[in-house]
Order: C-alpha cells, then structure tokens, then sequence
C-alpha cells in the first residue's frame, strides 16, 4: 500500500492540491495564449481526457489579458506560467489566473517580488515555485556543484531559497517543483525535498521526449516517486499533442492503483497464432474506450484458443479467429461474430455497456 507524505494543502479554483485531496493529473497548452479561440479548444479537449488543472504560458500583456476570456469558456483552473516579468504576473491574476507558476528569485527583485505576492494575496492566488537546473544561482552551484542524482543539493536549496522569499513575506499558499531533464536527478532531488518540507509538490521531469522516451522517462520517474507517497500533482512533459500526456498521467496513476479513469485496456502482443489483423483491431477498440468513463476491464487478444484465458480478467474482450471471432466476457464465450463484422459488434457490446452505466448511475 502506498503512504502518502503528509502535507499542506493549497487550492486552485476548486482543485485542491494536497493534503488528502487526489493526485491531479495536469497538462499545459502548446498554443499562442493570445489565440484565445485556439487555447480554448486545446483545453476542451484537454477537458475531455480528463485534464484537471491547465497551465498557459503568458508571455505579454496581451496574453494576460486574454486569460479572462479562455477562463470564462474553461472548466477546469486555469494557471499562468510567468517568467521574469512580475507585471504580468500581477495582470494574470488581474484577469483570473487562479495560480501562478513563477520563479521568485528571477522576478525583478524584492519589491516587485513584494507587488507580485500582494496581489496574490487579494486574488487568493497560490504560486508555485518552479526551480529546474537550468535556473539555479551561480553561488549554489558554486557550492554544491550542478544537479546530479548523487547529489541533487543545488536545485533543492534553490527551491528552498525561494520558497524562502516568499514566507519572508507571509504567503505560504505554496506548491513546489524542481525539474531536471535526467530521470534519477528527478528522482533523488524530490525525495530529498520532500524530507525539507511540507508544501504539497508538483512533479515532473523536463524536456522529457516524444512518445516513447518522454512516457518512459516520466514513468520511470514519477512512478517511483508517487510509490514512495511523494507527488500531489503531475504533469507528463511530451514533445506531443497534450492530450497524450493526460492519458499517460492516468495510465500512470492507474498502473500503481492511486486512481483510474476510464476503462483499462488489455491487448495481447500477438504470435503466430494470431489469424486477424489485430493492430488495426486494438487501434479502433483503443480510440473507443478513451470515449467511455466506466473503469472497465477490456480485453483485445490474437486467438480464440487462448485469448480469453489469459484475459480471464477482462470484463468484456474480443479474440480473433480464422474467419470468425468471439466475444467474451470474464474469460467465457459470449458471443461468435464473422470477422469482418467482429468490431462493429464488438463496439456495440461497450457502447452498451457504458449506456448501463449511465442509466444505473442517474
Ligand atoms: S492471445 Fe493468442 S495470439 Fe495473443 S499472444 Fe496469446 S496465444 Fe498468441
């Protein structure tokens, strides 16, 4: 069973980080934050997977403008990712960012630091301190060296640094996070955070890749981390579509059974029993089940022999045959179908069991 570390909680619109509150899964646009009608329908679909908090860089006033109109047509929180400029720290608030993520110490100094805090103050605004290793001061590397997994000490005192200027200031509505591109760094330096301090933390691993080195990276990280019971909220980095990194984060949580979303889908590797076209079989079964919100089991195996057994678990599964294919449910034949209607059916069979589902959760 997984511990989770105990922490502080902050909220972001009526996402609570923290504390006892779910582990959010949470993306951040790749549009031009000016583009409000782009930035909206990038977040819809963001929605859709199941996105649960959004960030947005803002890079110009105009940008900071535009977040009231992309909060208006959003449902999930909205946050502004800010760097250097702490006027557009305090007009994203002004137009309804509900969190900022910011570096304090690279904001322009203490009293624009001071400007930015109070402004959060009277907006009710948490702030998340974002270090990574590119972004640590010269007098700590000098010190503890850069960033490696032996030693991670620059990029955690750098955290703590600026978590520090904030306090200095009374605002404690903090989450933190510290980003390196090399997995074990990722991982060594959160967990020595977490052993300083009790503010809730935001993981990630920066630059992590495309599909494939980006979710392995991610993964590999941020799994052992979330095991340990370190990690509130999440973001999976990918050089992709953001919609991907949404569906990897539950995958994720779902794998150490912190939470699921949507059903779980099986599919054997295939061998040379397999008589069908399976790839193009699980593709279109896959697309379907991200549609549906019951945390089923489905199963897409090669062979009628001995697919249902090894997807004996599977709630509802298809198996391919020479011809002609099966249904099964639990492991046990339900239904033979002709191969070449078996996915037309085969989508009827989970269309109507997510219909039960809504009709029995009304
Ligand atoms: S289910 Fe059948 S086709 Fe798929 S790996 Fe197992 S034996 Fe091979």
């Amino acid at each position: 069973m997984i511990l989770r570390r105990q922490t502080r909680e902050v909220r972001i619109g009526d996402v609570m980080v923290g504390g006892n509150s779910p582990i959010t899964v949470q993306s951040m646009t790749n549009t031009d934050t000016r583009d409000v009608e782009a930035t909206v329908a990038q977040i819809h679909a963001l929605e859709k997977a199941g996105c649960e908090l959004i960030r947005v860089a803002v890079l110009d006033l105009e940008a900071a403008v535009a977040l009231s109109r992309i909060r208006a047509a959003i449902s999930i929180p909205l946050i502004a990712d800010i760097h250097f400029d702490h006027r557009l720290a305090v007009a994203a608030m002004e137009n309804g960012a509900q969190a900022i993520r910011i570096n304090p110490g690279n904001i322009g100094g203490p009293a624009k630091l001071a400007r930015v805090v109070a402004a959060a103050k009277v907006h009710q605004v948490p702030i998340r301190v974002g270090v990574n290793s590119g972004s640590i001061e010269k007098d700590l590397l000098k010190v503890h060296g850069y960033p490696s997994p032996e030693n991670p000490t620059a990029l955690i005192e750098s955290a703590l640094r600026n978590v520090r200027l904030l306090e200095d200031l009374g605002f404690y509505e903090i989450k933190i996070s510290i980003k390196s591109s090399d997995t074990l760094t990722t991982v060594s330096g959160y967990q020595a955070l977490a052993r300083k301090t009790d503010y809730p933390l935001h993981l990630g691993v920066t630059e992590a890749g495309g599909l494939i080195a980006g979710t392995v990276k991610s993964s590999v990280a941020l799994g052992i981390l979330l095991y340990q019971g370190i990690g509130d909220t999440f973001r999976i980095s990918l050089t992709r579509d953001p919609v991907e990194e949404i569906r990897v984060g539950f995958e994720l949580l779902r794998s150490l059974k912190i939470r699921e979303r949507g059903p779980e889908l099986i599919s054997c590797p295939t061998c040379g029993r397999t008589r069908i076209d399976l790839f193009t079989l699980a593709e279109a079964v896959e697309r379907f089940v991200q549609t549906m919100k019951k945390p089923i089991k489905v199963a897409v195996m090669g062979c009628v022999v001995n697919g249902p057994g090894e997807a004996k678990e599977a709630d509802i599964g298809v198996a391919g045959g020479n011809g002609v294919g099966i249904i099964f449910k639990k492991g046990k034949i339900y239904r033979k179908v002709k191969e070449e209607e078996l996915l037309t059916v085969f989508l009827q069979e989970l269309k109507q069991i997510e219909e039960e589902v809504i009709v029995s959760s009304e």
